[in-house]
Order: C-alpha cells, then sequence, then structure tokens
C-alpha cells in the first residue's frame, strides 16, 4: 500500500458491512500507510466501531466513531455520513437495528426473484459472505459470483441488481432529512457523501437548512475539477469539508487505497467542536 496521502481518511468500510477487512485489520492498514486519524463509517451499522477502537488506542491512532446511512432522495440515493456519534444513543440503535432488519428482508426479496428466474442462493449463503451485520446488494453479488450464477461483482449488479434490473427490490425509504436527524440526535455530525455522483447545489442548500453540517469534498469518485468545486461550496455554504477514500478492501475497486483521500487534522478538531453545538 502507498504512504498516506492526508493525515485523516474519514470514510471506509469493514466486514461489518460491505468492507473485505476486518475492523482490526483496517486499522492496521491505516496505521502502516501512515494516517493519524481515521473514521470507520459502515452502511447502516456501528458494529465495528468497539473492536476498532482498541486496536486504534494500540496502534496510537484517532480513530473518530462513524456512520453511512443509505437513504433515498428524490428518484436516487443519497448517502448521509455521520461523525463522532454516541454509540449507546438508544434511538440511534434502535433506528439501525430497524434499517438492518429491513435491509434482511429486501435481501430475502431480492433472494425470491432471483431464484424465480431459475437463479438459486439461499439466504445462509449470503450470510455466510456478509459476515457482518448489515447485509446488502453487494453480499449478494458476491455470492452468485462464488457459487458460478456470476462471471463477476460488475455483471451481477448489472444483469440482476441494479435498479431496474430483473431482481431489483426497491428499498424501504428513508429521507436523507431523516438521517441527518437520527444522526444528530445521538451528538453526531451529518454531512453529505459524495456529492459528486447526483447531487446539486439546491438540495445542498435544503439540507443544510435541516441540519446538514458538511459535505465530503475529496473522494475517489470526484474528479480534480469536482473536488476543487465542491471545496469552494463548502466555504460558500458554511460547511465543514471532510474528505476520504470510501476503501472497502483489496478486491472491491482495487484502485482505491486507504489514505489517498482524505482531509487534515484540523478537520477533526472543527467536527469535534461542531457536535458540541
Ligand atoms: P444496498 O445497500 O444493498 O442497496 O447496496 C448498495 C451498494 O451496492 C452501494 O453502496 C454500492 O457499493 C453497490 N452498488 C450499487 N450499484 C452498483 C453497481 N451498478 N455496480 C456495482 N456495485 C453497485
Ligand atoms: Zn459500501
Ligand atoms: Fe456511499
Ligand atoms: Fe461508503
Amino acid at each position: 500500500m502507498p504512504i498516506s496521502k492526508f493525515e485523516a481518511d474519514l470514510h471506509c468500510h469493514t466486514i461489518a458491512s460491505d468492507g473485505e477487512l476486518s475492523p482490526e485489520e483496517v486499522v492496521e492498514l491505516a496505521h502502516e500507510v501512515g494516517l493519524k486519524a481515521l473514521a470507520i463509517t459502515d452502511h447502516d451499522t456501528i458494529g465495528s466501531l468497539a473492536r476498532a477502537a482498541q486496536k486504534a488506542k494500540q496502534a496510537g491512532l484517532y480513530l473518530l466513531p462513524g456512520i453511512e446511512i443509505n437513504t433515498d432522495g428524490e428518484g436516487k440515493e443519497v448517502h448521509i455520513l455521520g461523525y463522532g456519534l454516541d454509540e449507546n444513543n438508544y434511538y440511534l440503535k434502535q433506528k439501525l437495528q430497524e434499517l438492518r432488519e429491513k435491509r434482511i428482508d429486501r435481501v430475502k426479496q431480492i433472494l425470491h426473484k432471483l431464484r424465480k428466474l431459475g437463479l438459486e442462493i439461499s439466504f445462509q449463503q449470503v450470510i455466510t459472505v456478509a459476515r457482518g451485520d448489515s447485509v446488502g446488494r453487494p453480499h449478494i453479488a458476491q455470492a452468485m459470483v462464488e457459487y458460478g450464477l456470476a462471471p463477476s461483482f460488475k455483471e451481477a449488479f448489472t444483469k440482476y441488481l441494479k435498479i431496474g434490473a430483473p431482481a431489483y427490490v426497491p428499498r424501504e425509504k428513508i429521507t436523507p432529512v431523516l438521517a441527518i436527524n437520527i444522526i444528530r440526535q445521538a451528538g453526531g455530525v451529518a454531512v453529505l457523501a459524495h456529492p459528486g455522483s447526483n447531487i446539486s447545489q439546491q438540495e445542498i442548500v435544503q439540507w443544510k437548512k435541516e441540519g446538514l453540517q458538511g459535505i465530503e469534498v475529496s473522494h475517489p469518485d470526484h474528479s480534480p475539477q469536482q473536488t476543487e468545486e465542491y471545496r469552494i461550496i463548502a466555504k460558500k455554504l458554511n460547511l465543514i469539508a471532510t474528505g476520504g477514500s470510501d476503501y472497502h478492501g483489496p478486491s472491491i475497486k482495487p484502485e482505491v487505497k486507504l489514505g489517498q483521500w482524505g482531509t487534515g487534522l484540523e478537520t477533526i478538531e472543527i467536527i469535534e467542536k461542531a457536535k458540541i453545538k
């Protein structure tokens, strides 16, 4: 792994959601590449944070508790990152539990559709692939490859799992504003993930009115121009500019390496201050 370009990488995934590495392995890797701070932001779960915190303490790495909540905007997916939240917050734990239960229902519905298409994968097989507590389409795609029902992860999505494909099942809707509220009432700071994929400035302005505190500026999906553009927008709207690699592991998007996208340590201080407000 190349040496980190940044002091802090505030976006990555572990086996608790759809990442490949354990919480300990991600922290160890962060330490190896020279990061000083890391936020683990698993989809809809904080299940990896306690283990990661223990490892981070040993390694002398600052671990910012994080999450990435997948929500539905107007006809598109919107991901909201949460930083510095209270992991013991009752409402947060309850809401995340609900989201994960809905994920399980949805996976079962997708498997049912696949079965009708003649592709037999059991729920148990998907769970075995998933290992963590937040299951989703990536695990189904992985299981399909493992059991020879699709030639590649990408093709499993394109042929069967993506929006509009024959085995697609829409998610139970949760809005970006609900995700912002869940994060904030747990004492966290709410940040819009990778806005470059499909978000307008108008939407950012609206969500800011509803509690959004930052936007992710440095991200592998952003071109250098977009990164610059979002940095300017963050400044103009007085939003915290964050950054991270969205690292999922060595095989998922191999070109994405931990620490090659991120931010400086001062961003952590700004986030910590924003928490108290
Ligand atoms: P889920 O939360 O179960 O809906 O799965 C969403 C995740 O699937 C996203 O975070 C992506 O990592 C992955 N994903 C979505 N669409 C595609 C696609 N067309 N090709 C590959 N991966 C995808
Ligand atoms: Zn993911
Ligand atoms: Fe995301
Ligand atoms: Fe992510």
